[in-house]
């Protein structure tokens, strides 16, 4: 630290992304990236539109969210595009919280709530898991704070059903549930269908893991067109040109091939199934992942272990320090040659530990 570093950031713990390493060729199943390209058209969009770079983005996205929003069902004042939807969660704790309104989610959830809290000098609170890693939706009733719930929930891929949300909505009616839906193209339920019955929810989701789009960094929230002026303040507060030409660009091809996105889930959540039965026969415990990656232990092997073990054979996961999830690994869901590798690897890993 500089000794010109703010004091109002002196205990402030940075978010640490997943290992991106330049160095090998790993088979990646460590930062819940889609295995497949973005679909041909993407990178044609993107070559085009690289001689308008002259020329600022559009700051208000109106293509693409006239595309989404008809795909969505829903109206272009209920969106607003971000550069990932890391942006738009951080715009959501800056608008929806403040000292007499706290953050309040899981205690074992997205790593980068509590930065977010910490960043914007923000009260949180964190509600415990139960010991099977499910979220009791009564503990978020009458929150007194803006709720913010990752649904599937990560690390632990565990989801809620839609249902159980709007029970948690319809008990907050005074403050904003944030229902962080990175992963629910895999399975879970989304609460998009929720947005005209609910002035309180937000919805966030991301172009990162379903869309193959994880380095062109686009996200997007949607909630009542009121919500959405309010972030909208926070953005150009922020950063006008949040999305740049070439990634609006790249999102509206991306929604124009969307069956292609469709097929590639399809065939992750196949992966899934293969690789849950497969791990299972191993030995492995884990939840009912209902997202892009399983959340796993093994009773014989430390989970630290184990990830550095794979990883010295060129197989990368991600091993938390958390005491309580230890254990655990977080193994993204690959393409099925990958998948074959990775059990492949560990039985041999097992073998020669019990040797
Ligand atoms: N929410 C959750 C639960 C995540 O795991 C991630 C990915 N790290 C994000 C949001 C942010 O993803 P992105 O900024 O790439 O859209």
């Amino acid at each position: 630290m500089s000794r010109f570093f703010s004091e109002k950031y002196k205990d402030l713990k940075a978010y640490v992304p997943g290992e991106q390493p330049r160095d090998q060729q790993y088979i990646k199943l460590n930062t819940n990236e889609s295995p497949f390209p973005p679909h041909p058209d993407v990178a044609e969009a993107v070559r085009q539109e690289s001689s308008r770079l002259r020329l600022y983005s559009d700051p208000e996205c109106t293509e693409l969210r006239k595309i989404l929003a008809e795909r969505l069902g829903l109206e272009p004042d209920m969106l607003l595009m971000t550069n990932g939807s890391d942006e738009i969660l951080n715009f959501a704790f800056m608008a929806f919280c403040d000292q007499n309104t706290p953050a309040i989610f899981p205690d074992l959830t997205y790593g980068f709530y509590p930065v977010f809290a910490q960043i914007n000098q923000l009260p949180w609170k964190e509600i415990p898991l139960q010991p099977d890693f499910s979220i009791r939706i009564g503990d978020y009733f009458r929150a007194a704070g803006t709720v913010f719930i990752a649904n599937p929930n990560a690390p632990t891929g565990v989801a809620l059903s839609r249902d159980e949300i709007e029970q948690i909505l319809r008990e907050n009616p005074d403050h904003v549930v944030v229902v962080d839906e990175a992963y629910v193209d895999f399975g879970a339920e989304s609460c998009l269908p929720l947005l005209r019955k609910y002035d309180n929810l937000l919805v966030v989701q991301t172009f990162s893991k379903s869309r193959s789009l994880a380095g062109g960094r686009l996200g997007f929230g949607a909630g009542s067109p009121e919500l959405i002026r309010d972030l909208n303040t926070v953005k150009y507060s922020t950063n006008p040109y949040n999305v740049n030409r070439l990634t609006a660009a790249a999102g509206i091809a991306c929604l124009q091939q969307d069956e292609y996105n469709r097929e590639n889930c399809r065939v992750i959540m196949e992966n899934r199934a293969w690789s849950v039965e497969k791990l299972k026969e191993l030995g492995f415990e884990m939840t009912d992942s209902l997202s892009n990656f399983l959340f796993a232990r093994h009773p014989k092997i430390s989970g630290e272990v184990l990830y550095r073990k794979l990883k010295e054979r060129g197989i990368l996961i991600r091993h938390f320090t958390l005491p309580q999830i230890s254990d655990y690994n977080r193994i993204t869901i690959g393409t099925k040659e990958q998948m074959e590798c990775l059990v492949r690897t560990i039985k041999e890993i097992l073998e020669e530990k019990s040797a």
